[in-house]
């Protein structure tokens, strides 16, 4: 469609300017808890794409010549630009997003800072390589920026994935063409209000807003963008994968998960239970890590299902502006109508719900909105279609155990290996059983806790280029190795 006049339409940020669309066609942006529209997207193209690459490569020589500490504090200038809104960009997360306002503002919008203050300061600790040869001579690694670099994220962490991406590729001295999900793009347009309002160089950051097989395409497909980094689908992941392979491009490719939480007889009951709450259905389960198959040593079985459903059945479903929400709506009409496909796929399959299962229609302004009660289903064989694909929404699933063994081979079963949750009090199995899962990431004892120091990512479907902490910035940039001889 044509553009038309909203409040909250947004622009691209292109040579740091805010530029219209070459083809000046516009996508609706819905608000989820809501159901309406209000704004317009860029549905931008291969012409938009063209023009930020020529801005990017314009700014590289300059922005790759500044020293660590110039562009430490141009990141530390972004941070305090986000920080100084942090009621907008949290306002704008919420709406765009459908999660309660409260975790927008206390989780996602203060991480997306810690992202550029981490990486900020991370540049200015780095140090590269050297090797001496005895009596032969030396080699030293130069770490160079590799030049337009792409970053593409998803919808449900919108600002904190985008600026985990961007803040690494800046710091090195990389200039960044970034695509936000088409589905979220409201605070990465903020962003591009701080990169102005700060007068950060044209050029280095441009946003290009727009659709994945318009936009993202056009930039996996383009010569000059020489790395990407990506956050979103298994599907999405392994199409950019083939287009850029013959280009020989740089990947980072963070895909999606079917994370089992596991927990033994001899947990902590208590903080087991309450993390569980929210392992499972934090931002309505729409979170990589969420654990969606919930695994549980049987001597405790039925005494977890009635205490989880309890305190599930408790979980208020409503308006994200309400402080009283826990659980707002998801993130999109098809979404939703993909989330309680799979609840009726898990019936037919012999699945038993026993907490929520149905879509929720609020009254007053969330009338129209997209959402679904928290669920939670039983009776389902862990190599059943429920229990292998993502559903990344509000749906998980438990079933008991006996032993290890089986439910290694229960947790392992998938194609994916992102993150595993663990439960026991016994120090010897969480090692053991630490070692024997194909996971990228193993919490014991805890859930989502983040140290931006450690590695970050998954194994099989789940993603390649796992990196953490300064590693991120290697992957940034390309290694030389000198070699002097004496
Ligand atoms: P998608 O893969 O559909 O989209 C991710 C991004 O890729 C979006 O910006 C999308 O654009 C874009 N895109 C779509 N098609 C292409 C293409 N052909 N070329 C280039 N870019 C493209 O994922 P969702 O947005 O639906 O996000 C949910 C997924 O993300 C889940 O699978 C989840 O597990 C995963 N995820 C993984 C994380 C991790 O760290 N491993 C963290 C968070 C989420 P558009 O939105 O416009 O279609």
């Amino acid at each position: 469609m044509k553009g038309k006049p909203y409040m909250d339409s947004i622009l691209n940020y292109i040579d740091g300017e805010f530029r219209e669309p070459y083809e000046s066609l516009y996508l609706d942006n819905y608000e989820p808890a809501t159901g309406t529209i209000y704004g317009l997207i860029p549905d931008s193209d291969a012409s938009d794409v063209a023009s930020a690459v020529v801005a990017a490569k314009g700014a590289f020589p300059s922005w790759s010549r500044l020293s660590n500490d110039e562009r430490c504090s141009w990141l530390e200038k972004i941070a305090d630009g986000i920080e100084n809104r942090i009621d907008e960009f949290a306002a704008a997360e919420s709406r765009d997003n459908g999660k309660p306002l409260h975790l927008a503002k206390t989780v996602d919008i203060p991480r997306a800072i810690s992202n550029f203050r981490f990486f900020a300061r991370a540049i200015t600790q780095w140090s590269s390589e050297s090797h001496q040869m005895v009596d032969v001579g030396i080699n030293y690694t130069l770490r160079q920026p590799i030049g337009v670099v792409g970053c593409i994220s998803p919808w449900n962490l919108p600002l904190y994935l985008l600026t985990w991406k961007i803040a690494p590729a800046l710091a090195t001295g990389n200039t960044v063409i970034a695509k936000p999900s088409e589905v979220t793009p409201y605070t990465a347009f903020l962003l591009s209000l701080v990169c102005k309002d700060i007068g950060l160089p044209n050029g280095v950051l441009n946003l290009v807003h727009g659709t994945g097989p318009k936009v993202g395409e056009s930039m996996t497909l383009h010569q000059e963008i020489k790395a990407l980094s990506f956050t979103g689908g298994s599907a999405t992941g392994k199409r950019i994968a083939a287009v850029a392979a013959p280009m020989f491009k740089k990947l980072s490719l963070e895909l999606g998960g079917k994370n089992p939480n596991i927990i033994f007889a001899d947990c902590n009951y208590e903080k087991m239970l309450a993390t569980t709450v929210r392992s499972s259905f934090s931002n309505q389960g729409q979170i990589c890590l969420c654990g969606s198959r919930i695994f549980v040593e049987r001597p405790i079985y039925e005494k977890f299902k009635h205490d989880f459903s309890e305190r599930v059945n408790r979980l208020a479903v409503g308006d994200p502006l309400e402080a009283s929400s826990k659980i707002g709506a998801v993130v999109s009409l098809p979404h939703m109508q993909k989330v309680l496909s799979y609840i009726e796929l898990a019936k037919s399959e012999g699945g038993r719900v026993i907490s929520g299962g149905e879509q929720v229609k609020l009254t007053g302004r969330c009338e129209n909105g997209w959402f679904i009660q928290p669920t939670v289903i039983e009776g389902l064989d862990y190599s059943c279609r429920t229990n292998q694909e993502e559903i990344f929404g509000p749906v998980v699933t438990i079933m008991p155990f006996d032993i290890e063994e089986e439910v290694l081979a229960y947790a392992n079963s998938t194609t994916y290996g992102l993150a595993a949750t663990l439960w026991t009090e016994n120090l010897s199995r969480a090692h053991r059983m630490a070692e024997a899962l194909e996971f990228g990431i193993v919490w014991i004892n805890c859930w989502m806790v983040r140290d931006l120091r450690t590695p970050f990512g998954g194994v099989k479907s789940s993603g390649v280029g796992r990196e953490g902490g300064v590693e991120v910035l290697r992957f940034f940039t390309e290694a030389k190795n000198v070699c002097i001889s004496y």
